[in-house]
């Protein structure tokens, strides 16, 4: 009976304190507001390591989130550098959401500014394959101009435009929505007369090992961007990173990234994977990986990065996981391949350890 009753006025009590309590928050502790994850990579040969996505969407076009959405999950996720890249020809929303071309860009870009993430003014062109396919143009001017007469057969006039503001021309996907990896003529002229100077490897799961060849045989930079319509967050799963690119830049600006883009100090990166040049992938590896000699035939192997590493020789096979260190045997310098830094679709950085 005393046990009842004890519980009884406990009740009572909670009940009486309940009462006078019309609010307790928990926010401190249960949100994730202002949170970055960073993602560890070391500046490269001299040059700051930007991480960046150029290949966005937002309600705007046929994007389902609002231009700040992009800012807050850029920062979340730990990039420098971001592109809204809205389609200029598909605006499926266009009679709710009302604007121009420039519109999410100037949306997006007071929360650039507040926190601190740099944002490129970019549109994507966007017809059939044959005719051009879909061409991000980054650092542009003036959107609206990028638009298209009804009679304009392909996008000549639009790349020209784009061109003619200074932009860099990105070709998007180009294994996407056929069955592979087709070089269509329009594309190769534009490559070759300079006006396409990049070109996604990885867009969104995709990984397309032809388009790491084009890098290499016409000198195009590669790309890794995640064409995000919705959150990331809602699509990817948590243990994995959305494709993104590290810009070697000489500083933090958008003027940095500019360059660095131009000159081609890109590397692609995603599912535990990249692509670039070989002395770019090279510099990568020689930034993130450190090798210790400790007693006899002894060594050490850091990964200070969050890249992995793929070594294969005789000597020493293994995947090096992010920030961990191994031990190995070996006797004196040997020859590796790191087998997830692509070349081009059939090779693979080659490199001397010890
Ligand atoms: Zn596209
Ligand atoms: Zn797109």
């Amino acid at each position: 009976m005393k046990t009842l009753l004890t519980v009884a006025a406990f009740f009572v009590v909670s009940a009486a304190s309940a009462q006078s309590v019309n609010r307790i928050s928990s926010a401190h502790k249960l949100v994730r507001n202002n949170t970055r994850a960073e993602i560890i990579i070391p500046d490269i040969a001299g040059y700051q390591s930007l991480k960046g996505d150029f290949h966005l969407h937002t309600i705007f076009s046929d994007g389902s989130v609002m231009p700040a959405d992009r800012v807050a999950e850029a920062w979340t996720n730990g990039l420098d550098v971001i592109a809204i890249t809205d389609h200029i020809e598909y605006r499926p929303n266009k009679d709710f959401v009302l604007g121009d071309h420039n519109r999410s860009y100037e949306m997006a870009k007071k929360s650039a500014q507040d926190m601190g993430i740099l944002l490129v003014k970019a549109s994507e062109l966007t017809t059939d394959k044959p005719k051009g396919g879909h061409i991000n143009a980054l650092f542009v001017t003036d959107s609206n101009p990028l638009e298209r007469a009804k009679d304009s057969p392909d996008l000549t006039t639009a790349v020209d435009e784009a061109v003619r503001q200074g932009a860099y021309l990105l070709w998007n996907h180009p294994g996407w929505a056929i069955d592979s990896c087709i070089m269509f003529p329009l594309n190769e002229k534009w490559i070759k007369e300079g006006k396409i100077k990049g070109v996604e490897v990885f867009n969104e799961t995709d990984y397309y090992p032809r388009a790491a060849t084009w890098v290499k045989e016409m000198k195009i930079t590669p790309f890794a961007n995640t064409d995000a319509h919705g959150m990331k967050s809602d699509f990817y799963r948590a243990d994995v990173y959305p494709p993104f690119n590290i810009v070697l830049a000489r500083e933090r600006t958008l003027e940095g990234v500019r360059e660095a883009m131009f000159a081609g100090r890109v590397i692609a990166v995603f599912d535990g994977q990249a692509v670039a040049t070989p002395e770019l992938l090279k510099a990568l590896f020689e930034a993130c990986v450190e090798f210790k000699h400790i007693t006899g035939d002894n060594y050490e192997v850091t990964n200070i990065s969050d890249i992995p590493f793929d070594i294969s020789s005789k000597q020493l096979s293994c995947k090096l996981m992010p920030r961990t260190t191994m031990r190995f045997k070996a006797k004196g310098s040997f020859a590796a391949e790191i087998t997830n830094l692509h070349i081009d679709e059939n090779s693979n950085l080659q490199v001397t350890i010890l």
